[in-house]
């Protein structure tokens, strides 16, 4: 195990926080050099001090990755320095949650903007590069909502079936030249994500349905990351965890109307408790 990742290069955007922090910690702890990208450098040069005060190796940079620019230039940068990159982890993201009519122009433009764009502009970055080395392994972060039908999230699920439409048709074209791509759907953890995620629909924001999410318990990214990376290692086309998720994606294949009958009572539950 430790051979596949002892001294590769590994960028994580989005490494500041939740998912790619836990990514970069479980990748510094197995010898690789991590280089944690995100658009608060703050939050990325403390996942560097975390791995640094272990012994781990890891660098931080700014990059937003909506801007295909900077992202370039951060995967450009990164192969300059170390001559090779083995892991992109496209996992930066953002979210919005509430209903289509209620988001603006803006919040649909922002949210493909990071979640869909920044994965296709890592790709494209790196896939020059990976394809001279022959070899490289490009991850991108979608989510459960990417394989399933979400409630109130309908731009956010959009990017994120769009990312896994992209990673698995690029991973059919990319194998010839040495490189694997592996799509992560996690489904609900307990990241910053829901502190910085905005519900636009009022009664999203009733005191009864901000407690009943707050008393839900969902796992933190700690929980599910050996499982994660499992599928990682196995080349996975598809890593669903926690692995109990798995169901729900099972499930909406088998019954298609299951899910949505399903959110259909969640929102109807939701506007009773605030009128
Ligand atoms: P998080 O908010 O804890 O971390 C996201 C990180 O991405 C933050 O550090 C943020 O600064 C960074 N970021 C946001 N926009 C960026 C940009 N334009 N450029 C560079 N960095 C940017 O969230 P998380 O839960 O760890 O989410 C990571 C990924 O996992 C996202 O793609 C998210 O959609 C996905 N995901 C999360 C969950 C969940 O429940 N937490 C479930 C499924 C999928």
């Amino acid at each position: 195990m430790m051979k596949q990742y002892k001294d590769k290069i590994a960028i994580v955007t989005g490494g500041g926080s939740g998912i790619g922090r836990t990514i970069c910690t479980y990748l510094a702890i197995r010898d690789v050099h991590v280089v944690a990208a995100d658009r608060n450098l703050n939050s990325a040069q403390e996942t560097e001090a975390m791995i640094r005060s272990t012994g781990g190796s890891a660098e931080s940079l700014r990059v937003d990755v909506s801007d295909q620019e900077e992202v370039e230039s951060l995967i450009q940068s990164v192969a300059a320095e170390h001559g090779r990159i083995d892991f992109l982890f496209n996992n930066a993201g953002i979210g919005i949650n509430g209903e289509f009519q209620d988001l603006t122009m803006e919040h649909l433009h922002s949210v493909m903007n990071v979640n869909f764009w920044g994965t296709i502009y890592g790709c494209r970055s790196v896939y020059p590069i990976m394809r001279k080395q022959g070899f490289g392994h490009i991850i991108n972060t979608a989510s459960l909502a990417g394989l399933i039908p979400g409630g109130l999230t309908s731009i956010y699920s959009a990017s994120k079936h769009a990312v896994v439409g992209f990673s698995l048709t690029l991973r059919a074209e990319a194998r010839q030249y040495g490189i694997k791509v592996s799509t992560l759907c996690p489904g609900y953890m307990r990241t910053n994500i829901q502190q910085t995620t905005e519900n636009v629909s009022a009664y999203m924001n009733s005191e009864v349905n901000r407690k009943m999410n707050a008393d839900m318990k969902f796992p933190v990214p700690e929980d599910c990351i050996d499982q994660m990376m499992r599928g990682v290692r196995r080349n996975r086309g598809i890593v669903v965890t926690p692995l109990k998720h798995k169901v729900y994606w099972w499930l909406h294949r088998i019954v298609p109307e299951f899910i949505p009958n399903m959110f259909h009572r969640i929102i109807a539950t939701m506007k009773s408790q605030t009128e």
